[in-house]
């Protein structure tokens, strides 16, 4: 049974289509949206994207952030092959049983069946963990702490541009520590990192919290999740860091000797965010006139649009002005296009760059240039202002930031809008069909499983609040279990999700 969620919508061939409004088919508008950015392209083996220049560029920003703040927590990137060889994946039973199905396994090479078969990596843990029995030897190794931006493959049935798609680009961090409660804290550490990465970077707004036990990733002892609200209500797990416990360790016989001269089990991490991440800034910030991106993350985050004169003194006099302006941002550090193309109206270079989800728009005419100034137009809000020239970069960077944050608000202010605290089974079946149940919940997985099978909600996780810098579970709330009544006690969010 599928509910009109789990609608996936036609995959455009072509840019120029209309797109349908979010209320009347939300999955159609995803497709529609993306196919009117031109993000992605279709490719010729099922489940796998070609991600168009816009789409990649995207990714680039996501990756030069979030490889910075990586990096200041003390990361070194690495880089690991491809192919793994079977029998790593069997190594440890529950990575094998969470990820068996999944596998693409290659089985000839150089024209000959090979003697073992090779899995296209879904994940590196088992190839990471069984190089680092090399490296770390004495307590002077650790903690050793390595990411590698790759690409990863996991089979899908039901592929979804950046949402599920077979092949997938995305970082994933790997660390080796002296003690379980220093992994646990790194695994946190890291958390906070993607949340703020999340707000500043993205502004999507995710709720933080830890995955109950049957949620987690297998072979992990804890998985702290982000889980920002798409604008249907549905949540999008973006972003998990897992304390991995010396799950790893023993399964690859990785031990460390201590300042103690004995030997000791050496604790791991780790943590990863994909592409899918990009879904995310599609759903919580697009409208009905198609994508809007931050500006952080913008291929082009300020488009001029020349409006050509009556004779051609003027249309030059704007031309030269519009080069310009061009040149001035751009020596700000912006990303600057003057849409100059030919043999079409203002208006249809407004709804391009508007479909493109382009930030800012100015417009500049032959009496703009008279006065001085250029017509902003911001994506965000729609609003239309009048920018003096003198001054301009400082206004304009000053309106993206002013952008950058509306967005983040925005997407705070849906989420806390569609966010119910609620008491019965009733009030949870309604509210998942809107957005987050916070709800009391008795942390059996036979209840969990009864609640997804009636309300199609699952448990996304036991929420936290950040303090500083830090994140501590909510304070507990004992009382009865919004599903099945048996104690709790504490509240939980519980909501579709993708
Ligand atoms: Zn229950």
């Amino acid at each position: 049974m599928l509910d009109s969620a789990d609608q996936i919508g036609q995959e455009r061939t072509t840019n120029d289509g209309p797109i349908i409004p979010r209320a009347t088919d939300f999955a159609q508008w995803y497709q529609d949206i993306i196919a009117a950015a031109e993000l992605v392209d279709q490719a010729p083996v099922r489940g796998c994207y070609i991600l168009r220049p816009n789409g990649y560029f995207i990714w680039e920003s996501i990756q030069r952030d979030l490889d910075a703040r990586f990096k200041q927590h003390g990361v070194q990137n690495a880089y690991f092959p491809l192919l793994i060889p079977m029998s790593f994946i069997m190594k440890e039973a529950e990575h094998v049983e969470g990820f068996a199905p999944e596998l693409a396994v290659v089985t000839h090479g150089g024209g000959e069946a090979l003697e073992e078969p090779l899995v296209v990596r879904p994940t590196s843990e088992t190839v990471i963990w069984s190089t680092f029995r090399k490296w770390i030897r004495s307590h002077r190794d650790l903690p050793l702490l390595l990411n590698q931006w790759c690409n990863v493959m996991r089979w899908e049935k039901r592929p979804r541009a950046f949402l599920r798609t077979a092949e997938f680009l995305w970082q994933e961090g790997h660390t080796a520590h002296a003690t379980a409660e220093e992994a646990r804290q790194y695994a946190l550490e890291n958390h906070v990192i993607y949340y703020d990465f999340l707000e500043e970077c993205l502004g999507i707004g995710p709720i933080a919290g830890e995955k109950p036990p049957h949620e987690r990733f297998p072979g992990a002892v804890a998985t702290f999740t982000l889980e920002p609200m798409m604008q249907d209500g549905r949540a999008l797990q973006t972003g998990t860091s897992h304390d991995l416990g010396d799950t790893f360790g023993r399964a690859f016989d990785v031990t460390y000797q201590g300042e103690d001269g004995q030997s000791h089990p050496v604790f791991a991490t780790s943590w990863g965010m994909s592409t899918r991440t990009i879904g995310g800034v599609l759903m919580v910030h697009g409208d009905d006139r198609g994508a809007v991106f931050p500006p952080t993350v913008a291929p082009v985050q300020v488009a001029i649009v020349p409006v050509p004169g009556r004779d051609d003194a003027s249309t030059r006099a704007v031309e030269t002005a519009a080069a310009d302006l061009k040149q001035t941002l751009t020596k700000a550090g912006l990303r600057v296009t003057v849409d100059s193309r030919p043999g079409l109206r203002p208006g249809a270079k407004f709804f391009h760059w508007e479909r493109h989800g382009t930030p800012l728009r100015l417009e500049i005419g032959p009496r703009d240039v008279e006065a001085g100034q250029v017509m902003a137009a911001r994506r965000d809000t729609g609003e239309k202002m009048a920018v003096p020239l003198s001054g301009i970069a400082t206004a304009v960077q000053s309106t993206l930031d002013a952008i950058q944050m509306n967005l983040r608000l925005q997407a705070h202010a849906r989420r806390e809008a569609r966010t119910y605290t609620v008491d019965t089974r009733a009030e949870i079946e309604e509210t998942v069909l809107k957005g987050y149940a916070f709800t009391r919940w008795c942390e059996s997985r036979e209840c969990a499983a009864d609640m997804q099978a009636q309300s199609r909600g699952t448990i996304r996780c036991f929420p936290f609040e950040k303090h500083g810098n830090e994140f501590r579970p909510i304070p507990n709330d004992p009382g009865p279990c919004g599903w099945c009544g048996n104690h709790a006690t504490r509240r939980v969010l519980v909501g579709r999700s993708y």
